[in-house]
């Protein structure tokens, strides 16, 4: 069976998130981690993210991912903002340990002008003072539509930060099919292919979650600008073959599409169906 979900507001508590997810015919979900604007989280409650990890088991949920505020860079120009990147993320893994064995997926960075060879060697460093042997999360790298000076937008780029951290097998990639659309990867005429050059430059070991959306714009347009499924330039045949593909087929795929629940509910069902 598909693993399916989408990304839901935190703003209930975890255990919350977990039975909406169930509501929508969810088996796994995201969620941020904070607000992406605010950076101060929640204080814990423990016995609520006790309360949905022992429903995560129950009801036999894929992995679930908690997103990391888009507005972290761990490549600022700004020494201040790298190490309150440092500081949020590790503090989040930290917080994750009450649900264990998940993702943490966040958006690598942007350099700013700094040049990719430095945002990628600040990425690592980050990663390599963030990262611990014992954490039971692992880490995603989300591939990026190569906007402006973001870092993620090659597939080489995601291989050369995961080269440079001590701790990899902590490391993983979450593909965004919007993303990788915008950023010129052609999945819509050879997924193939891009899964081919995905394993060729990163390897397909490190593929854990698929994000998946369609795109307002064209291949290639660098512009990450999510549509709903079968409404964007990606196609609901495109995305079908992503969601039945022999290599993807088994991980989970989460929606970011702009919707409300309903809506949410509708593409869930949309692509179960699409799967079978
Ligand atoms: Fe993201
Ligand atoms: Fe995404
Ligand atoms: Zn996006």
């Amino acid at each position: 069976m598909l693993h399916i979900g989408c990304h839901l507001s935190s703003s209930k508590g975890f255990l919350a998130m977990g039975r909406q997810a169930l509501e929508l015919g969810a088996d796994t979900f995201q969620f941020f981690t904070r607000n992406p604007r605010g950076s101060r989280a929640k204080e814990l409650d423990p016995a609520d993210a006790a309360a949905l990890a022992a429903l995560l088991r129950e009801r036999r949920f894929a992995p679930i991912i908690a997103h990391a505020p888009y507005t972290l860079n761990l490549c600022g120009a700004e020494e201040a903002n790298r190490l309150f990147a440092r500081e949020t993320m590790a503090d989040d893994l930290r917080r994750l340990e009450h649900i264990p064995g998940q993702y943490y997926n966040f958006h690598p960075g942007s350099h700013v002008g700094q040049g990719t060879e430095a945002g990628v060697a600040y990425i690592a460093q980050g990663l390599n003072t963030i990262l611990r042997p014992d954490q039971s999360t692992t880490v995603l790298l989300e591939t990026m539509a190569g906007k402006g000076s973001e870092v993620g937008g090659r597939f080489e780029e995601l291989r050369e930060i995961i080269d440079r951290v001590a701790l990899d097998q902590k490391v993983g990639v979450c593909l965004d099919t919007c993303h990788v659309s915008d950023g010129g990867y052609d999945i819509i005429h050879d997924l193939d292919g891009v899964l081919t050059e995905f394993d060729r430059v990163i390897g397909l070991d490190r593929l854990k979650a698929v994000h998946l959306n369609d795109s307002k714009n064209p291949p290639g347009s660098r512009k990450d600008r999510h549509a709903c499924i079968g409404e964007g330039c990606i196609g609901l045949e495109a995305l079908t073959r992503i969601v039945r593909h022999p290599v993807l087929r088994k991980l989970p795929f989460c929606l970011e599409t702009p919707n409300e629940l309903p809506g949410y509910r509708r593409e869930i069902e949309l692509m179960r169906q699409a799967a079978k």
